[in-house]
């Protein structure tokens, strides 16, 4: 599984960093910043799926699963 992140599309809503903060952390402005990209270790693949999922601006794709 891989995660590619769109910054372009991302509006600084914050929602992946308070479902997930082991794979996103915010900038000073509030827009989400990806601590992981690429391939998603194992155990955090449900929790990828679930921002992806709930990304209003679907910034954060989920491939190869
Ligand atoms: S939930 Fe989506 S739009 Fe909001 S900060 Fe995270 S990546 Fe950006």
């Amino acid at each position: 599984m891989k995660l590619v992140f769109n910054h372009w599309a991302c509006q600084g809503h914050g929602r992946c960093f308070e479902l997930a903060p082991e794979l996103f952390t915010l900038d000073d402005e509030g827009f989400a910043v990806p601590m992981i990209e690429g391939d998603v270790p194992a155990e955090l693949e449900d929790k990828a799926r679930e921002v992806s999922q709930r990304c209003p601006e679907y910034a954060i794709e989920i491939n190869g699963s």
